[in-house]
């Protein structure tokens, strides 16, 4: 039976190893923490249940497709409900929007909220849905490093209608062409910020994004996040997978340009394949270290980071639902600060994630486990003690101001993690939310392929290569290697 080797047992390492696996290679997972999942992780704090990355849950069928493929019934170790409501927002004036899933609800709802036209929104939704359709399939499900891609009439088809994916304008460009309402404006704007972008310069074809929201909507797994990862990971143990966890990965073997296995603290292990889900970053500098180094792939920009405020909060606020966002004033320059000083602006956008809203058995009663992110740069060694001091005194201001509350004296518990403990935890090189950001309009095309074009044998799946990060693309970038590994 062919060897194959996962290093990483991220969301898009397990779903590579499932793959193989069915494919008929005896997969071995080689992981650095002692558990699986990555950035998909979770932990209890003083009676409080907290995921500790990912809140939000799209395309839930790109789970339920590995358990399909191993004939096994997702439900039987997988379980998730739609959400009515995608997210509650919040401005300092007092203006508040529930934006309903459903999109005729949305746009019914909106025409109202926002003073805009029905007809408007619709056409803009209706772009959006436009441009997932074109793209989907030459973006998103395979490999932009093969000719055979450019080669398809669905790649034709969408090269030609270019001019209707807005590469040449920025997402803010683009909503500002649609919507004179400036909060409406902001609402789409925050859309970037789903692969870590700023959407003053992220192109415009990211407003596909909210179709993917509202036509395929957004989830919450029975058991929280933490879910996704772990029932993946009983799959891949139920189908013989196995895992080697506490076990870094500190080379790939490579002999007269092919991979031979890996290297670790414990041993030397022999494969016929090689598979990285670390990111691409420290897959270079860290396990091919001697070999020759894509310099310009590598030196791409970062998305941005997140500083994380895990609080055990004595309050049950009835204003608040799953997803929160509390708008900043000015979004502009909260984004160049993260971009182009790298540091925080002061007047911060608040999201807040409270899973007890979903099972009440995340909180103890008459309390809330409230997760509150605020986005953050990359980490080039700036002063995070202090940069952390200022989020939290923003996050109080925000919170106070829109929900007329004392937030400060409701906080039962607090942990926090910063784009060090974001590296720390996962080799997320700079502690980047989704790998390389999406800031310019060649970014797909600069992301790393999922194989290595200078070694036989050797793969790349995950948030930091083609075709991006976060948990949808992860799973289809683990498709696409998968695919890769097995009809090259
Ligand atoms: P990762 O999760 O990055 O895992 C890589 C694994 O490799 C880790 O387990 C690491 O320990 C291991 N590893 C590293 N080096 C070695 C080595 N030398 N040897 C062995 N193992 C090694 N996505 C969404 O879809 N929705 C969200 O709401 C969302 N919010 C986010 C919020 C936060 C705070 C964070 C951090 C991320 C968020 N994301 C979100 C992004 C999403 O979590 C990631 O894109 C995705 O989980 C990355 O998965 P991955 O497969 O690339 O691997």
């Amino acid at each position: 039976m062919k060897k194959a080797i996962v290093i990483g047992s991220g969301i898009a390492g397990i779903a590579t190893a499932l793959r193989l696996n069915k494919n008929g290679y005896e997969v071995s997972v080689f992981e650095s923490n002692s558990y699986a999942g990555g950035k998909i992780h979770a932990f209890t704090n003083k009676g409080y249940r907290y995921d500790m990355g990912p809140s939000l849950f799209t395309m839930p069928q790109l789970v339920d497709e590995l358990f399909i493929l191993h004939n096994k019934n997702p439900k039987d170790y997988f379980n998730y409900s739609r959400k009515d409501v995608v997210c509650n927002y919040f401005w300092d004036d007092g203006k508040r929007f529930s934006a309903p899933a459903n999109q005729g609800e949305f746009i019914n709802s909106a025409a109202i909220e926002f003073n805009t036209s029905h007809e408007v929104l619709r056409n803009y939704l209706t772009g959006s849905k436009e441009k997932y359709d074109l793209t989907e399939n030459i973006f998103l499900r395979k490999s932009l490093h093969k000719w055979s891609t450019y080669l398809s009439f669905s790649t034709l088809k969408s090269l030609i209608q270019v001019g209707k994916l807005h590469i040449n304008k920025n997402l803010d460009q683009v909503n500002r062409q649609y919507f004179d309402n400036p909060k409406l404006r902001q609402l789409f704007n925050r859309y970037a910020t789903y692969n870590g972008s700023s959407p003053y310069k992220t192109p415009g074809i990211m407003s596909m994004i909210p179709h993917l929201e509202m036509h395929y909507g957004t989830f919450y797994p029975k058991g929280g996040m933490h879910e996704i990862s772990q029932s993946l990971y009983r799959l891949a143990k139920d189908v013989g997978v196995s895992f080697h966890f506490d076990e870094p990965v500190t080379a790939i073997n490579i002999t007269d340009k092919v991979a031979e296995g890996i290297t670790t603290a414990k041993a030397i292990y022999k494969a016929d394949l090689v598979i990285s889900n670390m990111d691409i970053f420290g897959t270079y500098q860290n396990l091919l270290n001697e070999e020759k180094q894509p310099k310009k792939i590598l030196q791409q920009e970062r998305s941005s980071s997140a500083i994380i405020f895990y609080w055990g909060v004595h309050r049950e606020s009835s204003e608040l639902d799953l997803h929160n966002i509390l708008f900043s004033k000015d979004y502009q320059e909260e984004f160049n600060k993260i971009f182009e000083e790298k540091i925080l602006a002061d007047d911060l956008t608040v999201y807040i994630n409270i899973t007890s809203k979903e099972d009440e058995s995340d909180a103890p009663e008459g309390c809330e486990n409230w997760f509150v992110m605020v986005n953050a740069p990359a980490n080039f060694g700036q002063d995070w003690k202090s940069l952390i001091a200022k989020a939290r005194l923003s996050i109080i201001t925000k919170i106070n101001t829109v929900l007329k509350i004392k937030i400060e004296d409701l906080i039962d518990s607090e942990q926090v993690l910063d784009p060090i403990g974001i590296e720390t935890k996962t080799g997320s090189h700079r502690g980047s939310l989704y790998g390389t950001s999406s800031n310019s309009k060649f970014s797909a095309f600069l992301r790393h392929a999922n194989f290595s074009s200078a070694y036989k044998n050797v793969f790349f799946c995950g948030g930091s290569v083609h075709p991006g990060g976060g948990i949808p693309l992860c799973l289809l970038s683990a498709k696409i290697t998968a695919d890769l590994c097995t009809k090259p």
